[in-house]
């Protein structure tokens, strides 16, 4: 089995994600995607909750029978790495190839990864170009990766949608539709929960 993965905060997931997982399952031949939202991520803050974060991914599982998702980078304590979750997946699933699915911004962040060597040596990567990334960087950059690290990427030949979290966020603080943003189901989900309506700030002190 080829098994794509796809981490990420996905605070929320929105249909920029949507987009890159059903092109990497056509174009890559991939039996399914599995999303690993992450739990206390070095970078960044959610505002949603773990479990809120997990209901949307479940929900658009629900749309495509190749998509799944594991709470497992959730449940773990403490800043959650790459490495060990992918040394878990080879673990319980030896045989299986992996995939991990990025965006060119994170790309770019690679060689910040908590051994990064570790994680070139479990993977290969499957690379999206992210609006506002310059094509010719990207590339420069998978070179770069390769010789450095020994990590083995290509570049799918659709780009990603001009779509993220943040605008999302943004979008409900501002009282905007987020209707063209996240599927349906999604939406209805973060009307329900009354999900970031407060300013992100604010949510952080709260907290
Ligand atoms: P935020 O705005 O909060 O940073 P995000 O939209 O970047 O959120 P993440 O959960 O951080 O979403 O992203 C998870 C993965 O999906 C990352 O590898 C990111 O590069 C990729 N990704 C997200 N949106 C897109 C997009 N529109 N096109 C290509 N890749 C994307
Ligand atoms: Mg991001």
């Amino acid at each position: 089995m080829t098994c794509g993965l796809m981490g990420g905060t996905f605070d929320p997931v929105h249909l920029g994600h949507v987009q890159i997982a059903t092109n990497a399952l056509d174009e890559l031949k991939l039996d399914r995607l599995l999303f690993l939202p992450d739990g206390d991520p070095p970078h960044k803050r959610p505002i949603a909750s773990g479990v809120q974060r997990l209901e949307m991914l479940r929900l658009i599982c629900l749309e495509d029978s190749r998509f799944e998702v594991t709470d497992m980078e959730l449940r773990r304590r403490g800043t959650t790495y790459t490495v060990d979750t992918l040394r878990k997946l080879k673990e319980l699933r030896p045989r299986d190839e992996l995939i991990y699915l990025i965006g060119s911004d994170t790309l770019y962040l690679f060689p910040t990864w908590h051994t990064a060597q570790d994680v070139a040596k479990l993977c290969r990567m499957a690379v999206v170009l992210r609006p506002g990334d310059d094509l010719t960087g990207v590339i420069n950059m998978q070179q770069e990766l390769l010789q450095n690290y020994g990590l083995y990427s290509c570049l799918l030949s659709k780009p990603g949608l001009p779509i993220s979290s943040s605008m999302v966020r943004d979008a409900l603080q501002n009282g905007e539709s987020i209707r063209k943003l996240v599927p349906a189901l999604v939406a209805d989900y973060i009307e329900e929960e009354r999900l970031y309506q407060v300013a992100a700030k604010a949510a952080e002190i709260k907290d």
